[in-house]
């Protein structure tokens, strides 16, 4: 007999009467996915542990995450008393720091929604990204001030500036606070969590390559599965014995979900303040013994610049997680085969939480040679648990995995965005769920998805596309290269012909022929750059990656010399 028959209401028999009444009730516990709980549980089994700052002001600062705990109750009745309440947005303008790890939790506990704005935006897009998100208390950092009391009169949303400093450092003014005072005058006594799940946690505005910047919306249980998932060994494979130095900062996509996994994990943290330069992280690694760190190429090539300057060492460090933008192929060969680091690349997006794929091998590819194994590693990656990608064509097709045809990258999870704050920009999502990514990618058969381009900038030439990241990532690899970017310009034949920039090292000289020649053999004939323009700077976005549309609109009316 079905078990399933039966009218409304009525008890489905099942096979002994019994078994069914059970079915019914869920036999777990209810547990809401509420961030609040990774710092209690931080607190409670690895209060002990360190969370070490390099202060804005300089000097290095200790706390531990039961100290972190208490602070943050503290924060909670700091913002109720200025006015916040469940649903509200709260902004944080700031460096990655131990206090600002406190006010995350102290804002997300009460059920408020952390804004993290980028200091590195422009104003225009500031003002309207704080309009947009309706921000109504903004905490800053001191050296962050000026930039933000200059946009104050356009702000008409936000009532208190709390600037994240003593009171003696804070000028004073009309709902301008010392983060410190009220701090002294706040309880600890706040109750924390209580709410649904899926209640909004934390929201991050989008670099906004096009159009205006959109907000992804976390919520508390998006935030913690992602978590979970970033712990696995293949992901991040934190620790209670790592120490972890999130060099990627909380503005980006939530530093890659470390001010999550590292308390979660109990893994000790090394935040370094506005300090990113290779001298400052180098010491940080060797100091303080940092096992693990993610941050972008750039970053990762300025340290790289300052080991081999100064032959400094960073023999601590066992695994670094190189995101935002390609890794080239020789940074990740410089770290694995100079300093002895395993290199983990990985792709990601703010609307996926963020991350995507990782590029750990599998045993299969371990058992290869190092340089076979390079081939995975310069790959963006395999989706962990919770991640699902496919390829589509430009008619919507799928695409097989063949590691060859590319198309357009698409993801679903429960930690990837069903739409944008306040539905900006509409359905986002296909038939089946997914959220076109806007990359160009390929998969192969072993499930390494590999990023082509940015699906606005590929070239296509002669109704072929050709990747600029993988030219990229060769030029990368010469010596005399600091920076450099390939970018489409218009041609009368061929629609679009590939321009290489570059900016060289200080001190060095190089021809448009000694790159035409480098490129020689490496890539296919009809790939080869119509030119090559010698750039003294290259223009970076906000999250540090190289501003292609500003290049492009730098080089309109360029042409290339004929060949
Ligand atoms: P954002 O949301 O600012 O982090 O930007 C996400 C975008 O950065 C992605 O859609 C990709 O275009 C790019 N990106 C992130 N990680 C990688 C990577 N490992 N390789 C190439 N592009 C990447």
């Amino acid at each position: 007999m079905d078990s399933n028959s039966g009218n409304p209401g009525q008890e489905p028999p099942g096979q002994d009467g019994r078994l069914a009444d059970w079915t019914r009730r869920p036999l777990m516990q209810d547990w809401p996915l509420t961030v609040d709980r990774i710092l209690e549980h931080a607190k409670a089994l690895h209060g002990r542990q360190e969370v070490v700052t390099r202060s804005l002001e300089g000097p290095i600062v200790r706390t531990s995450y039961a100290e972190i705990y208490r602070r943050a109750k503290r924060c909670s009745n700091l913002l109720q008393h200025l006015g916040v309440r469940p649903g509200d947005r709260v902004a944080t303008l700031a460096w990655n720091t131990g206090r600002h790890l406190e006010t995350w939790y102290g804002i997300m506990g009460i059920g408020a929604i952390c804004h993290t704005l980028n200091p590195r935006t422009f104003a225009d897009q500031q003002r309207y990204i704080i309009t947009h998100a309706e921000d109504k208390v903004i905490l800053v950092d001191l050296p962050l001030l000026p930039a933000l009391l200059a946009l104050r009169a356009h702000l008409p949303s936000v009532t208190h500036i709390v600037v994240l400093g003593d009171p003696g450092s804070v000028p004073e003014g009309p709902g301008l606070h010392a983060y410190e005072s009220l701090l002294a005058q706040a309880s600890e006594d706040v109750a924390w969590g209580g709410f649904d799940e899926n209640a909004p946690a934390g929201l991050c505005y989008t670099s906004g390559t096009t159009g205006n910047p959109k907000g992804v919306l976390y919520s508390h249980r998006s935030n913690f599965l992602h978590t979970f998932m970033t712990l696995a060994q293949d992901v991040m494979g934190l620790s209670a014995r790592a120490v972890v130095l999130p060099i990627v900062p909380m503005f980006h996509a939530n530093a890659w979900g470390l001010t999550f996994s590292c308390p979660a994990a109990g893994a000790k943290m090394v935040m370094p303040g506005q300090r990113l330069d290779g001298a400052a992280l180098q010491e940080l690694i060797e100091t303080e013994g940092v096992t693990f760190a993610a941050a972008v190429p750039t970053v990762w090539q300025g340290l790289l610049d300052h080991l081999r300057a100064t032959g400094a060492q960073i023999g601590s460090l066992r695994r670094i997680m190189i995101g935002g933008a390609a890794a080239p192929e020789a940074l990740l060969r410089a770290y694995r085969d100079d300093y002895g680091v395993e290199v983990t690349h990985a792709w990601g997006m703010t609307e996926v939480s963020p991350v995507g794929t990782v590029s750990t091998a599998t045993d299969e590819i371990a058992a290869l040679d190092a340089d076979a194994q390079l081939r995975f590693n310069l790959k963006q990656g395999r989706a962990p648990l919770g991640v699902e990608l496919k390829l589509k064509d430009e008619a919507g097709q799928a695409l097989p995995e063949d590691g060859v045809q590319f198309g357009r990258l698409m993801v679903r999870g429960p930690a990837v965005a069903r739409r944008y704050f306040k539905d900006e920009g509409g359905e986002i999502l296909d038939e089946d769920g997914y959220f076109d990514t806007g990359d160009m990618a390929t998969i192969d058969p072993h499930g390494f998805m590999q990023i082509t381009d940015r699906a606005k900038d590929v070239i296509k030439s002669g109704g072929e596309w050709i990747s600029s990241i993988e030219i990229e990532n060769i030029v990368a690899g010469h010596p005399k290269v600091e920076l450099c970017a390939v970018v489409a310009i218009p041609h009368p034949k061929w629609d679009e012909r590939p321009v290489l920039l570059v900016k060289l090292r200080a001190d060095q000289a190089a021809t448009r022929d000694d790159f035409l020649d480098y490129l020689q053999g490496r890539i296919a004939r009809w790939w080869m750059p119509d030119d090559v323009v010698f750039l003294s700077e290259i223009p970076l976005g906000p999250t540090g990656k190289v501003d292609k549309k500003r290049l492009r609109a730098d080089l309109r009316g360029f042409t290339a010399p004929p060949t």
